[in-house]
């Protein structure tokens, strides 16, 4: 199960990429990102090197972009040599069950959502608009965190309010734009386009609300070429790339119960420069990965 237990920490969670280990202070915790992928809630058999370096490092330049805007988890860098760069010491918090997105431009299952309704998530949207059109305002349509096997369901603003109380909700949905907000810009200025993410935030035992997980990495978010868009394309330096191979090229068939094949070596290849492209062309140099 836990892929690294030399480490010799108590495993507290095995997700599909992440894995939080117990420390010494029972308030904090050791995140360690492997480089497992995945699409479709499959975990793929072929990991992308270097890829849980990428997701850690550029989720801590961006908690430093955003330190005036949100509280977050990360409490230190400094980390057992075995995980170096893909383990974080984070404080450990109370999980608000739901995905925060923010979408800024529409696609993925809002593009889904807008073809079949005319709305994301219960928000009338305007007619005409095409899968990567940029909205006329950044929208909240929260996510309800499924159980482990089971697929996150989209939900309207009025049922996560139900779920988590109002006054949280309403806390997770401004402190969520007005990251996505701060966020979008920062990218646009580096030629990148932040279509859509996902945050997860957690409470301090006083209540405070903490951005936690991972933030604005390409495997919670869409990151787009601006120069590509402007003429009307989508090139993506995330997981998209991906999930085309599996569904267009790989013969998989998504409808079936059926893992995913191994991915080529290419394909891996191919991906992993997507990732690392990304952290580049965001915090404007190149990933360290140490012991390289
Ligand atoms: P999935 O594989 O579908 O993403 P997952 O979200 O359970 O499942 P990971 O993302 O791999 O798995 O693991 C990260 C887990 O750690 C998540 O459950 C996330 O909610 C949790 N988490 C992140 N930050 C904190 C924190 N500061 N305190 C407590 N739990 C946290
Ligand atoms: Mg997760």
């Amino acid at each position: 199960m836990s892929q690294f237990a030399g480490l010799g920490l108590p495993l507290l969670h095995a997700g599909k990429v992440r894995e939080l280990y117990a420390l010494d202070d029972p308030g904090l915790m050791l995140m360690v990102a492997t480089d497992n992928v995945s699409a479709y809630d499959h975990v793929l058999s072929s990991p992308i090197p270097d890829k849980g370096v990428v997701l850690t490092q550029l989720s801590v330049w961006w908690f430093e972009q955003l330190a005036d805007l949100v509280a977050n988890h990360l409490v230190s860098t400094e980390v057992p040599s075995q995980v170096a760069g893909r383990a974080l010491v984070v404080e450990r918090l109370e999980m608000v069950p739901i995905e925060a997105v923010a979408r800024g431009y529409l696609t993925g299952s809002g593009w889904t959502e807008y073809l079949r309704s005319g709305s994301v998530t219960g928000i009338e949207l305007p007619s005409g608009l095409h899968d990567g059109s940029r909205l006329p305002t950044p929208i909240f349509t929260p996510a309800r965190k499924a159980p482990l096997g089971e697929h996150d369901e989209n939900i309207s603003f009025a049922t996560m309010c139900q779920q988590v109380g109002e006054d949280l909700a309403a806390r997770i949905r401004d402190a969520t734009l007005s990251i996505y907000t701060r966020a979008e810009r920062l990218a646009r200025e580096r030629g990148i386009i932040l279509a859509d993410t996902k945050f997860e935030f957690g409470l301090r035992g006083d209540g405070t609300l903490v951005l936690a997980d991972e933030v604005l990495t390409p495997d919670s978010s869409r990151f787009w070429d601006a120069d590509e868009w402007a003429a009307g394309r989508l090139a993506s330096f995330d997981k998209q790339y991906l999930r085309d191979w599996l569904v267009h090229d790989s013969g998989w068939d998504r409808s079936t119960d059926q893992p995913p094949p191994p991915l080529p070596a290419d394909v891996v290849a191919a991906t992993r420069e997507r990732y690392l492209a990304a952290y580049r062309r965001l915090t404007g140099h190149e990933l360290t990965v140490p012991g390289r």
